[in-house]
């Protein structure tokens, strides 16, 4: 039975007339008066409309930006207070949890209950763990030679680009937002043009919890005509960006004219690694969870999965059966354990993968096609007999397909889960200790799960070896993409 959640009235409010973008703490549209639509993955009906930020709306936010930050209340505001401006938005997203959880769900399609006790919670837990670096962010003193009082300060590197992708719109938002707001920088932020509308309402929580104009400006439009002139502006210090591998080389390219500071979160194509010794209860439930996950659409996901050969029958067979009984359907109905892909375009890329796994001769064992007439859905897809060099083992699908394959030896595995330009995320499921301390030294990633999958906290660092990304999010390392260190030398003479 289908049990549609009703919108909250306020959801209603919120999405009527077209959607305006935020700059300098007002609402306004766009220079061009252009619009663009955005739809419901479920059923494919717009859902509003939305102006689109082009190079002359980019112009402003950034000007209001830099404004704020070189002049505005923004440059001589205290730690303490920014600590609680951003503890103050992090209350009204609670007392706004519905809200932002139904217009992720309707943007994004994931289910409804992901939204609200995963994406909305973890986002403000995000802004809380951020509001208590604001006053802590400290520099060195430190012995020199000669007769100098040295000591560095931390300072806030100044206006920057944040642009984000779909698959977690609000989520994605809080990470990038976060440091950037402890460390004092301001803002332009440019939304996914699949799923603008939680970080629109994000900018209404925003204006409520009074943070000073330009600070933050939400700026949705797309990537060659808003992403690359936020890249490009002379006045942007640093640039921070989650997307795919390939826009992340066209923006450090296009970054490098101004040498801006750039820090990329990009693809991965992570493996997943079950040993004799793990515990199929938790390894096989957790593995099918680590790609299955908000629809496969998760830069992390363990879309290889590596089961030794004595086990690999069992464990798939498991899988295969597991992944017949996930519940799809709408992200509004509260049944619904995985929802529709963001789009039609992402929906046709993922169905082109997975014919291009049979045309190049990988068993597909269950899934494959959309199981309504329609909405973006795929099935869960799982594949086996797999070799290393296929097409579905080496690129990013950002789909519900799974490519299973047996291994020998411990040597082996390591040695192929590193073959691969990615190097986002990593898992190892074993209950030999030494096994799991081993892998997770030897697997090339910027994250490696032991018996779990897809932990993430606002607390430790989140980021890519080799091509899946440059720089850390979360946790203090984040802050140091944010600062920039500077020296003082006092002469005591
Ligand atoms: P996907 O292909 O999954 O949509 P992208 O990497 O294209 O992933 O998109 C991630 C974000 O990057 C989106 O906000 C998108 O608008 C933006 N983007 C895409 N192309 C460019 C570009 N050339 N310059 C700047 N931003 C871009």
């Amino acid at each position: 039975m289908v049990q549609t959640l009703e919108l909250s009235q306020k959801v209603v409010e919120f999405l009527k007339g077209t959607k305006k973008l935020f700059i300098n703490g007002q609402w306004v549209e766009s220079v061009s008066g252009k619009t663009f639509e955005t739809k419901n993955p479920a059923t494919g009906e717009v859902i509003t409309n939305v102006y689109e930020s082009q190079e002359a709306d980019i112009d402003r936010a950034v000007k209001a930006a830099r404004e704020a930050f070189d002049n505005g209340p923004w440059s001589k505001i205290s730690g303490s207070d920014r600590s609680r401006l951003i503890y103050k938005l992090a209350d009204l997203m609670e007392e706004n949890l519905e809200e932002l959880a139904q217009l992720e769900t309707l943007d994004n399609g994931k289910p409804i209950n992901e939204s609200k006790f995963f994406d909305v919670p973890t986002a403000i837990e995000h802004f809380r763990y951020y509001a208590g670096w604001s006053t802590k962010i400290v520099g060195q003193t430190i012995p020199v030679n000669g007769n100098f009082f040295t000591y560095t300060r931390h300072e806030p590197v100044g206006v920057v680009g944040q642009i984000i992708p779909w698959n977690f719109p609000l989520l994605m938002a809080a990470w990038k937002l976060g440091a950037a707001l402890a460390t004092g920088c301001t803002v332009v932020l440019k939304p996914a043009e699949q799923t603008p509308l939680s970080a629109l309402y994000l900018a209404k929580l925003m204006q409520e919890a009074g943070f000073p104009d330009g600070v933050v400006n939400i700026v949705p439009g797309f990537g060659p005509t808003a992403g690359e002139p936020l890249v490009r502006h002379e006045m942007v210090n640093k640039v921070a960006f989650t997307g795919s591998t390939v826009v992340g080389k066209q923006i450090m390219r296009l970054a490098s004219d101004s040498l801006k500071r750039v820090t990329l979160e990009l693809g991965g194509k992570s493996p997943n690694i079950i040993l004799p010794d793990a515990d199929l209860t938790k390894a096989i439930p957790g593995s099918l969870m680590g790609i299955m996950f908000n629809q496969g659409q998760v830069c992390t996901a363990g879309s290889r999965l590596f089961v030794q050969k004595k086990a690999y029958d069992n464990v798939v067979a498991d899988l295969v059966s597991y992944s017949k009984s996930i519940k799809q359907g709408p992200g509004l109905d509260t049944n619904t354990q995985m929802g529709p892909l963001v789009t039609e375009k992402q929906q046709n890329r993922v169905m082109s993968y997975i014919e291009k796994g049979r045309q190049e001769g990988a068993e597909m064992l269950t899934g494959g096609r959309n199981p309504f007439d329609s909405g973006y859905f795929v099935e869960p897809t799982i594949f086996s007999a797999v070799q290393d060099n296929m097409t579905i083992a080496r690129e990013e699908i950002f789909g519900p397909v799974l490519v299973a394959m047996p291994f020998d030896d411990l040597d082996e595995v390591i040695k192929r889960a590193n073959n691969t330009t990615y190097g986002l995320a990593a898992a190892v499921w074993t209950e030999n200790v030494r096994n799991a301390h081993y892998v997770a030294s030897k697997l090339q990633a910027g994250t490696v799960w032991v018996n779990s999958y897809n932990a993430v906290d606002a607390a430790a660092p989140f980021g890519g070896f080799k091509q899946s990304g440059i720089g850390r999010e979360m946790g203090s390392y984040a802050l140091d993409a944010y600062t920039e260190v500077k020296s003082v030398f006092v002469n005591m003479d």
